[in-house]
């Protein structure tokens, strides 16, 4: 959505965790099913860093935008009310999950007499009053539009406010940016961008990229210049391959001999089922990698029930399907299936050679092949959501199922992907890119694989970590720190800049005060390690210092 504030506007606010084995999926898949188990023409890696790596930034935006849920693995702690799939999370959710309804209770018990592990979905919308926010009213109609009391997480009534109140912010309405400038050094300069139908240049120190996957690949491809003559950052070839249209649709339909009364709520506030998503279970001889996760949603907007199937029960027009259109509209539900989805090398981003915008630029150019993987796990997926269907009490089912691939997804990522080589992929792990290092790129474009879940809370983790890490890893900017959890504390990792030594380090665990100072100058390095022996005995000190100091 083209506003301030973004597609977070009319999103639903499912505020998903990617699970710890979307980060490794390359390595994890081979220790376990052998190498033959990567699907074939996937052009898949491992993430730059882990699940842990991510960790303190899902918390931190989770209590920063507002997330209700119930955690279901408290720094080991299983807790069956929760998701028991996911990785460990240090603190339990700021607010407990949306309200509970007759049709969440029913469906959850079912799920749980199908022998699965149901919980509530975490979304970003209030329970409780926050942050001078109302609690949700659950009258609905926020998915794909606003919600008018501010209960649901928009960064237009979250982190822009809060980022202008700091003054640090100025934002320029109705600009549109055409190019990014660099200069013959493969620097980046500045953006150009239109607005009231005059021209205009914004230099700039460094370019954070953030437009959606599709303008981020589009922008790249279009600022061309002698240093880039491919589009920027574009010297290896990679910007808009390993792009994923996320594999996600309602295969199952059920209809149900009794009314399910979904006419209130919101749309995030249903019921999960994670017990055939990622590697939660053994993949051996099945011919696919990954799964779905099942989420049965709460909200039925009217005109949407009168689409309910016919289950071959009536004609699909005249009386009889009006008569069963009016007994059952209230009726049926279905469970949205998302599907762990992987790049491949028959599937990319790239500007259309002959359609083009008002401004005559050209658009971007969705390329897709055929994928086994994604619908065998859907598949899959689509048996055990049957099996609860049916333990809830349907009394027919119909399956819809989708092989030729996802229709146009709200969730793309790929196209500027993150990785360790120029090679393979377009940013680092902070987001910055390989060839113009003071550009970066926030958004779903630096996925490397999509997870079995909608994917904003792990954007929006990636952009705090970009933001914190990125400018203390880029010392020439100025002062910057990073936060890291290390044996189970938060360590800060602080650095600046003086006059007699060329840099210096301090590494602060919160709690006991400065614990290590490190400098470093042109003659050599002189540390001092005031610490308690073993304290930070195998730190990641040598890798971090080499990363940050030595370019
Ligand atoms: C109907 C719908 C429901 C969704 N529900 C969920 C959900 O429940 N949970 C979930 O996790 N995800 C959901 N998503 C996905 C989610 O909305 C996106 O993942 C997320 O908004 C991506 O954030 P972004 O900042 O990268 O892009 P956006 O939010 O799209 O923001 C891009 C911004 O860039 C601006 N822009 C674009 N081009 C230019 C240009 N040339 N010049 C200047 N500005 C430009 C736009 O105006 C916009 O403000 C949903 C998406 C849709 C469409
Ligand atoms: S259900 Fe109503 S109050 Fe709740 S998030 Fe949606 S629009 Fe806002």
């Amino acid at each position: 959505m083209n506003a301030v504030g973004g597609t977070s506007i009319h999103y639903y606010a499912n505020s998903w965790r990617f699970q710890p084995w979307d980060f490794k999926v390359r390595s994890e898949t081979i220790r376990r099913y052998g190498a033959s188990a990567i699907p074939q023409g996937s052009t898949v890696e491992d993430w730059p860093f882990s699940y842990d790596d991510l960790e303190p930034y899902y918390d931190t935006v989770e209590y920063e935008i507002g997330v209700s849920g119930k955690a279901g693995n408290l720094q080991g702690k299983i807790d069956p009310q929760g998701n028991v799939f996911e990785g460990s999370r240090r603190r339990e959710y700021p607010m407990p999950p949306l309200r509970e309804t007759e049709f969440i209770d029913m469906i959850r018990g079912a799920a749980r007499k199908a022998g699965f592990h149901p919980h509530r979905s975490p979304a970003a919308i209030n329970s409780q009053p926050r942050d001078g926010r109302s609690p949700c009213a659950y009258h609905g109609y926020c998915d794909t539009g606003g919600c008018h009391v501010k209960a649901k997480n928009s960064t237009a009534v979250t982190t822009i406010p809060a980022a202008q109140k700091t003054k640090n912010l100025t934002i320029f309405e109705r600009a549109h940016a055409t190019r990014i400038i660099s200069d013959d050094n493969g620097k980046t300069t500045g953006v150009q961008y239109i607005k009231d139908g005059q021209e205009f240049f914004q230099p700039a120190k460094v370019v954070l990229l953030a437009s959606y996957t599709y303008e981020n690949v589009r922008m790249l491809l279009l600022s061309k210049s002698k240093a880039y003559p491919n589009g920027l950052a574009n010297n290896h070839g990679q910007v808009g391959k390993h792009y994923i249209g996320h594999w996600a649709n309602r295969e199952v339909t059920a209809l149900f001999p009794f009314d399910l009364n979904l006419w209130y709520g919101a749309n995030a506030q249903g019921v999960v089922v994670n017990d055939w998503a990622d590697d939660s279970f053994d993949h051996s001889g099945l011919g696919f990698i990954g799964g779905a996760s099942l989420t049965v949603n709460h909200e039925l907007h009217p005109i949407a029930a009168s689409t309910v199937p016919t289950f071959g029960r009536v004609p699909q027009w005249g009386g009889e399907w009006k008569k069963f259109v009016n007994q059952n509209a209230g009726r049926w539900a279905s469970a949205y299936a998302q599907v762990n989805s992987l790049p491949y090398e028959n599937t990319w981003l790239d500007l259309d050679p002959e359609v083009k915008d008002k401004l005559g630029d050209p658009v971007c150019r969705i390329t897709s092949g055929p994928k086994q993987n994604e619908p065998r796990a859907s598949a899959h997926a689509a048996k055990k959501t049957e099996e609860w269907f049916r333990a809830a009490g349907a009394i027919d089912v119909v399956h819809v199922p989708n092989m030729i691939g996802p229709s146009l997804s709200t969730h793309a990522v790929g196209g500027t992907r993150m990785g360790t080589k120029a090679e393979s992929s377009v940013v680092d792990q902070w987001g910055f890119t390989h060839e113009s290092p003071n550009l970066g790129i926030l958004g779903g474009s630096v996925l490397v694989t999509h997870g079995a879940r909608n994917p904003t809370l792990t954007i929006q983790a990636l952009a705090w970590r970009a933001a914190v890490g990125g400018n203390g890893q880029r010392l020439p900017y100025g002062l910057g720190w990073f936060v890291q959890s290390y044996n189970g504390e938060t360590v800060v990792w602080q650095f600046g800049v003086s006059d007699n030594v060329s840099s210096s380090l301090m590494v602060t665990v919160p709690g006991r005060g400065l614990t290590m100072v490190l400098l470093a100058n042109s003659d050599g390095l002189n540390r001092s390690f005031p610490l308690a022996a073993g304290d930070l005995a195998a730190s990641p000190f040598g890798r971090l210092f080499l990363g940050t100091f030595v370019r």
